[in-house]
This record gives structure tokens, C-alpha cells and sequence, in this order.
């Protein structure tokens, strides 16, 4: 099936050709006739699928077909993404398959300066692509007007409730013309109740799309799991990177600290890294991603939620160094690999501590992942699993519903994953890894992990930064707004 059978204009479909692409995704196949037909999509299809062309492309149909704007422009469409890398991703592709029409965008995201955004809009723009926290703060300045929006996408919807960001997209969503005036889609990786519900406020009589997800057909994703203490990890990573040879490698942390230690570890073991996370600046995240992207940094390491949206195409190797807390966050993950029908590889370092999150992921993916020990690297079978601390400001207290959850559930890792799915932003923030917390084990295996006073004093440090961080999160002027 090609291109020209959607119905997509002369315009667009030259653009398409323009960036190589011969065949429409399956989500672009079923979502582009259903959007130029007006009506409203609730779409399950995750990062990598083509998912972005598949709203953009008739986006920028409907409105170049009823341009005719005199004088003022009005903003006609809003794309709101959870994080600035994915508002700077879809803002090109708005860019690029919008190339030959006469219609004008700006992307507009938290930790840069305001101004030239306001600039921007005060010239007019059609389409807008924003951060949640960073759209308000021009709403309540007066310095954008979203009373004209005619098509609404939320672009990871499920990310963005992830993050807390429910009442900003209600507050959103009070300044837009009344629904039913205006077109709305909504693009998920996974459907929670929340997301059902928030679709449910959102969308008129939706046409459904789900598109094969990856943790379904993850074929063209090897996925292994290195069993190994987590004193090793650090040791083993640098080993399997410089022995195998791998020049690209993305690599996870569950926390803003834990990726600089990485990092840094890594740079002393001669490995060109970079980090990558929410207490980074805009400049600092661009670079970094941009010298992973041309090979002059060879690992990436980055928290989850920094590592939303970026599209890097034909990334062969993600490692999961810690298991995410969210079983969710394992399927976002791997799908930084194997994207666009290239094979990949997801490996994941697992130690004792992590052994429940593991089963949570198995049980998420209707599969057991398989395990290989490395020889050399066996894990000591006389370590005990530890709780993951999961930030916060009390120390290995578990909170809110974790507290009653743990007085239940053993063994002790089992608290680890309660803060998912409870609707406490405080703790969803946490389990994201972006609260400064650290799964720094507990002071009587010093001997195991040494510079661990170090290491302990600073993730103190990192931690009073975290909760500084929180209300501007909220406010939007946060890295990850
Ligand atoms: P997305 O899921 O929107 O992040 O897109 C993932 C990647 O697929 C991006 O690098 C796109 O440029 C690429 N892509 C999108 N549509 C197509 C297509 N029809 N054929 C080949 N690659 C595509």
C-alpha cells in the first residue's frame, strides 16, 4: 500500500517522498483516512511506530484546506507532548511534512527564555506544539490565545498523566472552544483507567486504532537479562561495552543521580558518556543528544522520563542498568531499539534487589525474558534483596499507600512497584526517577559497594535539589514540563 491512497493532498505526500518513506505504518494506515474525516481518535501506538506522521500529516491537511486566514492568525491546532525533547521532535516533523504548505508552527517548552516564544506567537502561528506547564505560563500572560483551536492532540497521554500533568491538561483544556467545536486525538502507549477516563471527558463517539504494540511484537527486539550484583553493574557495563565493541549504546538509570555517577564512572573507564535528565539545561540535553547521535558520545545514559521522545533511529543496543520501577517504562524503553523495522538489542542488568520489578516487566509482557550469567560476573548468592528506596524525603519509610501495601506484601522488593497505578503524583514522580531519589543500598553493605559515603552525601545533596524541583515541576518551569 502506498502513500497516495490516504487521500493526503499533492503537498504532503511530496514531503513524505522527500524523507524516503514508501509505505505508511500500520498507524498511519489507519489513522490518517480517520483523521481527515474529522472525527476524534483515541490511538494506542507508542514511540517508533510512526505514530507522529500519522497525526501530523492530516493535521496539516484539515488546516491548509480551510486556510484562508486574513489578516490575524489565530492558533488553530495544539499538539500537547509530556516532554520538551518530544515537543522538539514533533515541532520538526510539523516542520518537515509541512515544508510546501503556507502554514506556520512554533514549539514551545519550559527551560528556555520565554520571550522569543512570545515573539513567535505575537507573529501567528497555525499549529502549536507544547509542554503542558510552559503553555500555561503564556495562557496566563495573555501572550497566547487558544480559543480558536480546531484540532487538540495529546501525544503520550499516558506519559503525561505519568507525570502529574492531569491538571494542567484540565486547565488546558478550559481554554480551548467547547468540545464538540474543535477535533480531538489522543495518543497512548498503554490504557489505564486514567486514561480511559480522561478519554471518555475528552473524545466525542471516537474511532478506536491500536496498532501492534512492542511488547507484543518484539520480535525484531532481542531482549536478554545479565543476572549480576549490583555492585558489578557498573564494572560489567563497561566490559560488555568495550568487548562487544558497541559504539551507540542507550543506557538506563532510575534516577538523575544515579545517571551523572554512571556517567562519570564510565568517563574514567575511558568511555566517551553523557547524561542526560531533568536537572540538565535545554543546551545541555540538546548536546548531549546530539553527540550520541553523531557517535562522538558512545553511551547515553538517561533517566526515563529524559529519554521520552527522543528519536533516534537505528539504535542497536539499550541496556537497562536498573529496572524501571513502572513495568510501562521497560516497554518505552526498549522501544528506543529496533525502531522502523531495524533489529536491536535490550539487555538488562538485574540484580537481587531487582528480581519482583523483573517479574512485574514478564508479567506485563506475557513472556519470560530470557537469562544468561556471565561468566566472571556470577551473582553472590548470599546477598539478600534490599528494598528500593524510592525517594521522598523519608529514607527507607515507604509512603502513602506503599506504607499499608508493605506491611503486607513480602518479600521487601514487593514495595517497590506500589507506587504505580495509586494516583499519588508524588510517588508516580518517584517511580518515574526524577524525584533525585537513588536506589542506594543500605549502609550495612558498605563493604560491598565502595564510595559509598560518597556516593551517600551527594545523593543527600541531589535529594534537597528534588524537593526544591517538585513545585516548579508542577509550575512547569521544571526540565521535565
Ligand atoms: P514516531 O513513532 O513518530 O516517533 O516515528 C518513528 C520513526 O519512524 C521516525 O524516525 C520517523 O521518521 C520514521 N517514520 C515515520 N513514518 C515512516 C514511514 N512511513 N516509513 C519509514 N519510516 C517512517
Amino acid at each position: 500500500m502506498s502513500f497516495d491512497t490516504l487521500g493526503l493532498s499533492a503537498d504532503l505526500l511530496r514531503a513524505v517522498s522527500e524523507q524516503g518513506y514508501t509505505e505508511p505504518t500500520p498507524i498511519q494506515r489507519q489513522a490518517i483516512p480517520v483523521i481527515l474525516s474529522g472525527k476524534d481518535v483515541m490511538a494506542g501506538a507508542q514511540t517508533g511506530t510512526g505514530k507522529t506522521a500519522g497525526f501530523t500529516l492530516p493535521l496539516l491537511q484539515r488546516l491548509s484546506e480551510n486556510s484562508g486566514q486574513n489578516g490575524r492568525r489565530p492558533v488553530r491546532a495544539l499538539v500537547l507532548t509530556p516532554t520538551r525533547e518530544l515537543a522538539a521532535q514533533v515541532g520538526a516533523s510539523v516542520e518537515t511534512y509541512g515544508r510546501h504548505l503556507a502554514l506556520r508552527s512554533a514549539v514551545i517548552f519550559g527551560g528556555v527564555k520565554i520571550n522569543p516564544q512570545i515573539e513567535k506567537l505575537r507573529r501567528g502561528v497555525d499549529i502549536l506544539v507544547a509542554t503542558p506547564g510552559r503553555l500555561l505560563d503564556h495562557a496566563s500572560q495573555k501572550t497566547v490565545d487558544l480559543s480558536q483551536i480546531e484540532i487538540l492532540v495529546l501525544d503520550e497521554a499516558d506519559r503525561m498523566l505519568d507525570m502529574g500533568f492531569i491538571h494542567d491538561i484540565r486547565k488546558v483544556l478550559a481554554l480551548l472552544p467547547k468540545n464538540g467545536a474543535r477535533q480531538n486525538l489522543l495518543f497512548s502507549a498503554t490504557f489505564s483507567n486514567e486514561i480511559k477516563q480522561l478519554a471518555d471527558r475528552l473524545l466525542n463517539t471516537p474511532e478506536l486504532i491500536e496498532v501492534a504494540r512492542r511488547n507484543t511484537t518484539a520480535e525484531l527486539i532481542d531482549q536478554l537479562v545479565h543476572p549480576v550484583d549490583k555492585s558489578r553493574k557498573r564494572e560489567m557495563l563497561s566490559h560488555m561495552i568495550g568487548s562487544r565493541n558497541w559504539r551507540q549504546v542507550l543506557v538506563f538509570t532510575r534516577t538523575k543521580h544515579g545517571a551523572n555517577r554512571l556517567a562519570q564512572q564510565l568517563e574514567k573507564d575511558g568511555l566517551r558518556a553523557a547524561a542526560i535528565h531533568g536537572n540538565k539545561s535545554q543546551g545541555a540535553r540538546t548536546r548531549a543528544l546530539a553527540e550520541f547521535k553523531s557517535g562522538d558520545v558512545r553511551v547515553l545514559v538517561a533517566t526515563d522520563i529524559a529519554a521520552r521522545g527522543l528519536d533516534i533511529d537505528q539504535l542497536p543496543h539499550v541496556v537497562n542498568y536498573e529496572l524501571p520501577n513502572v513495568p510501562e517504562d521497560y516497554v518505552h524503553r526498549i522501544g528506543r531499539t529496533g525502531r522502523a523495522g531495524n533489529e536491536g538489542e535490550a539487555i538488562s542488568l538485574v540484580c537481587v534487589d531487582e528480581l519482583k520489578l523483573l517479574s512485574d516487566i514478564e508479567r506485563l509482557l506475557k513472556r519470560k525474558i530470557p537469562k544468561e550469567v556471565i561468566e566472571g560476573y556470577e551473582p553472590d548468592p548470599s546477598i539478600r534483596a534490599e528494598p528500593i528506596q524510592r525517594g521522598g524525603k523519608s529514607q527507607g519509610r515507604p509512603q502513602g499507600r506503599q506504607k499499608t501495601q508493605s506491611r503486607k506484601s513480602k518479600p521487601s522488593s514487593a514495595r517497590s512497584t506500589t507506587a504505580r497505578g495509586n494516583g499519588n503524583t508524588k510517588q508516580k514522580r518517584a517511580a518515574a526517577g526524577e524525584t533525585g531519589s537513588d536506589s542506594k543500598p543500605p549502609r550495612k553493605r558498605v563493604r560491598r559497594h565502595t564510595g559509598e559515603a560518597q556516593a551517600s552525601s551527594q545523593h543527600r545533596r541531589s535529594r534537597s535539589a528534588s524537593v526544591r524541583e517538585k513545585p516548579a515541576l508542577l509550575g512547569g518551569n521544571s526540565s521535565e514540563d
